[in-house]
This record gives C-alpha cells, structure tokens and sequence, in this order.
C-alpha cells in the first residue's frame, strides 16, 4: 500500500501506526499540518473493512481538521486518529490507554478529543497516558461534549445565511427542514424555535422525531420526504454525501445550511447548487463550534463567555465567504477552501501568491 501517491495523501507531515498486541490496539494517527499549531481532530473507532479504508479515513479527515481549524481561526492544525476495531465489540480500557500511549509518542503534534465510536468517558481513560487529549473537562456545564457549542455555531452561521439570502435579520416565520435531530440537530431546533422558526424535521429513530415534535412543535416528515418540501432552508444535521444529482434536483430550498460533515457527494455539487440559486454555507466553517470549544478546552482556563465570542466569528467568517463567492462568481465551498489556505500558508496557495506578486 503506499503512502506518499496515495489519492487521499495531501502532503501530511506525517502518517503514524501503532500496534499493540496485548491489548489488540490497531490505529493510525495522521499530521496534516501543523503551520497554525499543534494539530488537533478526534480520534475515530469504526470497524474498517481493511486497513486502505482506514488508512483513507484518517488521511481524508486530518486534511479536513487542517481546513475546519483555519477557518475557526484558531493557533491548530489538522489531525485525525483512526482505531481499527468495532467499538461496541473490541473498546476496553486496555486498548484505550495503549491509543494514550500512542498519541503521547507524538509529544504533542497531535491532540486527539472524542469522535465516531469514542465517548467523552473514553477520553478520559486515554488521558490516563497522556496529557494530549482534549474534550474531558471536569466540571463544566456540557461536561466535555462539543454538540452545544457546534449547535449554536451552526444557529450564527445560519442566520447569516438568511441575511445574505433573504436580506432578512430575524429567522421569525422563516421554515426550516432538518434532517437529523440527533445531539446538535435537536440542540439547533430548539435555537431556531426560539428565534420564532417553523421546524419540519426527521429522523431515523421515531423517539428523536417525537422529543422534536413534543417539545418544539414541529412538523414530522417522512426520511425521504425531507428533499421534496416547500420550505426555506435546509439544515443537513444527520450524515454526509446528502448533497447529490437526486437530492439537488429535488430540493426547493433557497439556502442549506447545517451541522453534518461532507455534505457535497462530490465537489462539483457546489457549483449545481449554485446554478440553482441555492446559498450553500459549507459544511465546515459552519460546523466549528465543537473545535473551538475543544480548542478552549484544551487550553484550560475555560470561559463560557469567551468561547461564544469565537463561536460568533462563524457569522463573519461565513459572511466573508458569501461576499466573495458572490464578487468571483465561484462556489462558496471553493471560496472557502481558498480563504483557508491562505490562513494555513497551504504550500500551493504561496506558491501562486508569489507567482502573482
Ligand atoms: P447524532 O448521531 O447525535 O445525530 C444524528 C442524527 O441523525 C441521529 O438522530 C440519527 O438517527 C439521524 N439520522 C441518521 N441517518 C439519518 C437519515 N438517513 N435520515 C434522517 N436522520 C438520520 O450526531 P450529531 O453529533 O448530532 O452530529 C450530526 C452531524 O453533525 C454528523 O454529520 C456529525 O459528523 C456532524 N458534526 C457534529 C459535531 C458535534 O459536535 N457533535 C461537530 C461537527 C460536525
């Protein structure tokens, strides 16, 4: 298998294995880079079909915390951990500390925080070997769990969404479809019913779609039916790859803004959206509360007040991001990625920068 043409490699600093036989611990740890700071992205379980799927995830993700932590502005790099193994079946405390063992090699290149298949509990144990994990607050109002702080980021980057769309500074009337009303979907429909929103939401699971109906009024609709309806704006809050030929061509919407990752099925997506006068807040400078929060966590010294500050930053970074869409007739994912590169010193983007200077 190689590395260095690998189609996901992206000029990381450095792609790390680990092994551990009494424990069965398998992971990788990859350093996209760290010009910013130290780099910092959660570490994964998931039980990976070989070791080229995994190895795939974490190049592709760590590239992607490089992206997210630039546009949160925020002193981090890019980084992501991978754990080969099912979590319901192989997670014990043995394998937990030795992945603490293994990040500590790093020597601090590399923080890890929960992620797919890890609990905030998990990093506590892997935190019992090294000091390099963040996420494990003792103490605080959210107890370590990022979902409120990306909730409420997503809530600022949406309503700058309406405002650029719409003209409009309130969200009152404005309808909302969100498919996922999981820890950040539900979080953020209960910000947007505060603000005077009309909700239509679904779920996979029926007791999520009745906690959003109950207690926020909202409208359940079928799995499918999400794409079809007459609403405003579309929150993804569920999984990536939803932004596809079928869904774009369905949805009526004038602007998507929401909480899950890799939204775009691919890249080109952007530019159809655009075509359709769709506003599309790309999916990782709207979803960057949880790392600011974890930023902030990680530094100690957490304040509440502080960390809602910098989550604020979304609404204008996201603003920044429309505008220049708008002035260079590009996509507002490829004016995103720009702007981060420039933030990150991305090797491509100085190259063209002194080319033109
Ligand atoms: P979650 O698992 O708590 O919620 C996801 C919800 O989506 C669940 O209720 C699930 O039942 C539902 N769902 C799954 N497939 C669906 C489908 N096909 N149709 C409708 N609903 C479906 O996860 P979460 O923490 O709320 O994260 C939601 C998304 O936001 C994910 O893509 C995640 O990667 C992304 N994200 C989360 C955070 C965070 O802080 N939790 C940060 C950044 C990005």
């Amino acid at each position: 298998m190689s590395i260095f043409s690998h189609p996901a490699y992206d000029k990381h600093e450095q792609v790390a294995f680990y092994q551990d036989a009494k424990s069965g611990l398998k992971a990788i740890i990859a350093v996209h880079n760290t010009n910013l700071g130290p780099s910092l992205g959660g570490c994964r379980m998931w039980p990976y079909a070989d070791d080229g799927e995994a190895l795939n995830d974490v190049l592709r993700l760590s590239r992607g915390m490089t992206y997210k932590s630039a546009m949160a502005g925020l002193k981090l790099g890019g980084g992501k951990s991978v754990i080969i193994g099912d979590p319901r079946k192989n997670k014990t405390p043995e394998l937990l500390r030795a992945m603490g063992d293994f990040i500590n090699t790093l020597g601090g290149r590399y923080i890890t925080a929960e992620d797919s298949g890890t609990s905030v509990a998990d990093m506590h144990v892997i935190g019992e070997r090294t000091r390099f994990v963040s996420g494990v607050i003792e103490g605080s109002e959210h107890g370590g769990d990022p979902s409120p702080s990306t909730a409420y980021g997503v809530f600022v980057g949406l309503k700058a969404a309406a405002e650029h769309r719409w003209g409009r500074s309130d969200l009152n009337g404005l309808k909302v479809s969100l498919q996922g009303v999981g820890n950040v979907g539900f979080r953020l429909a209960r910000l947007l019913k505060e603000a005077g929103a009309e909700l239509f939401v679904t779920d996979i699971f029926q007791d999520n779609i009745d906690r959003a109906v109950n207690e926020l009024g909202a409208t359940a609709v079928g799995a499918d039916e999400i794409f079809d309806l007459d609403v405003d704006l579309f929150a993804p809050c569920a999984m990536g790859a939803i932004l596809n030929d079928d869904t774009i061509a369905r949805l009526k919407v004038g602007a998507i803004a929401g909480a899950a990752n890799n939204q775009l099925a691919e890249e080109r997506h952007a530019a159809v959206l655009r075509e359709k006068g769709i506003l599309y807040a790309p999916d990782y400078v709207i979803n960057a509360g949880g790392i600011i929060d974890v930023y902030y966590q990680q530094q100690g010294d957490y304040k509440p007040a502080q960390v809602k500050e910098h989550i604020e930053t979304i609404g204008t970074t996201m603003q920044e991001v429309f505008q220049r869409a708008d002035e260079t007739g590009d996509t507002t994912a490829h004016v995103a990625d720009r702007v981060a590169e420039e933030r990150f010193g991305h090797e491509d983007t100085l190259k063209t920068d002194t080319a033109a200077a």
